[in-house]
């Protein structure tokens, strides 16, 4: 229980100075959105920025880390994503100061934090299996690190137990504070962990799949409420996931890892409709993909008459992607010449699948199951419209497509 210990007895003398003044019940003057007495959110002052640059961390051969440079804003929440083993775990503990990069430096604010310890960064945490203290009630573990605070800097009883209230309300389980934990199911048990790593009135907020190991709809649910809390208390935050889903739907801004290396910042909209890469357009969803090339602002594939605009393109080999609802089934003779090859009936759409010609591979169409959807024979030819689609240049060895 030491890492526990040192992860909520962590302080420093500006985070209590606000915890003070939150229970005092005064619209703090603090540097952060803070709690006050009513158990509502005074947002005040703008707190501080986080500013990753050129952060590497090897491990005997691997890059886990290679150069990272992030700015997170404050009150920003920042998801980051990506496939396991791409560097997200590894980030999250070096800003936490659980770990120490090889290169590079952290700013928090104006201060250079690369070198201050786990408790002078004052960082709440949350991790995918952190279990809550057992033998705590879950006001107790709430608590936990306040309570543990050294007596100069701990607030008085009173205050803590004030504290306590307001984030159980917060986190909507006003009546479980004398529960234990295995009293909760794995969803209140998350929230818990989430308001006992709030009640020291962290710099940031960092969580590490937290709900990765609860069943899907309860996933959503939290995702769903975590993002309201964040509305509410603007807490800057990092949260990491390698749910495309959580990301996009959670999340301010949407860092994309692979391999230890940012492969696109952006808007979850920047993300899903422009995405910068082969790499970030499947990762982020379904994807088909054309092969054939760019000729004086078109792509144009192998034995097909249409020529798609793509003005931004130089010349030479290249792939096109497009998602499978952003293909349209035409008659036979306009757009691109196909064939079905098969039909495939899904809960709530009809993936169509097809061979088109010059293509080694087949691609799927998404139709709405509507009643009164029309759904070609299999071994019919049809015309198939892109909607909106993607196109990369191959030249590049790491964006060219598998
Ligand atoms: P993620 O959280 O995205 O799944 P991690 O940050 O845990 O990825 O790991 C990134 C890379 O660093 C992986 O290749 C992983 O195997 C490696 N790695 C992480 N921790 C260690 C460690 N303690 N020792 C050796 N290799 C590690
Ligand atoms: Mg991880």
């Amino acid at each position: 229980m030491n890492l526990a210990h040192d992860l909520f007895a962590i302080d420093s003398e500006q985070r209590t100075q606000s915890v003070l003044q939150a229970g005092g019940g005064a619209a703090s003057t603090a540097a952060r959105p803070v709690l006050v007495h009513d158990g509502r959110l005074a947002t005040t002052r703008k707190g501080m920025d986080l500013s990753i640059q050129g952060i590497g961390k090897r491990y005997a051969n691997v890059a886990a880390l290679d150069a990272i440079d992030l700015d997170i804003a404050s009150g920003e929440l920042v998801a980051l994503l990506g496939p396991s083993g791409s560097g997200k775990t590894t980030l999250l503990r070096v800003i936490a100061g659980l770990l120490h990069p090889d290169a590079g430096r952290l700013l928090f604010g104006d201060e250079d934090a690369t070198q201050l310890s786990l408790r002078e960064r004052n960082v709440g945490f949350v991790f995918q299996h952190y279990a809550l203290f057992k033998h705590m009630t879950v006001a107790e573990n709430i608590a936990f690190g306040l309570r543990s605070r050294p007596r100069r800097k701990r607030p008085d009883k009173a205050t803590i137990a004030r504290r306590v209230e307001e984030l159980l309300t917060l986190i909507q389980l006003p009546e479980y504070g004398a529960r234990y934990p295995e009293q909760l199911s794995g969803g209140q048990k998350q929230r818990v962990a989430l308001a006992r790593a709030l009640a020291i009135d962290p710099t940031v907020l960092l969580l590490d799949e937290p709900f990765g190991a609860l069943d899907a709809k309860v996933r959503v649910e939290l995702r769903r409420w975590l993002r309201r809390l964040h509305e509410q208390t603007g807490q800057t935050t990092v949260f990491v996931t390698h749910d495309q889903d959580e990301a996009l739907e959670l999340a301010d801004r949407v860092v994309l890892l692979r391999d230890g290396r940012i492969e696109q910042v952006g808007t979850p909209d920047e993300i899903y409709h422009a995405p910068a890469s082969p790499y970030v357009f499947e990762f982020i969803g379904r994807a088909n993909v054309l092969e054939g090339r760019v000729e004086s602002g078109h792509f144009v594939a192998e034995d097909q008459a249409v020529r798609l605009p793509v003005a931004e393109h130089a010349d030479g080999p290249a792939t096109l992607r497009v998602r499978p609802h952003d293909l349209d089934l035409v008659q036979a003779g306009e757009g691109l010449r196909a064939r079905v090859v098969a039909v495939h009936r899904r809960v709530d759409h009809v993936a169509v699948e097809l061979a088109v010609t010059g293509q080694a591979r087949t691609l799927e169409v998404d139709l709405i199951a509507t009643p009164s959807v029309e759904v070609p024979a299999t071994g019919s030819d049809v015309g198939v419209r892109l909607l909106r689609f993607r196109v990369y240049p191959v030249s590049d060895g790491r964006t060219s497509h598998a």
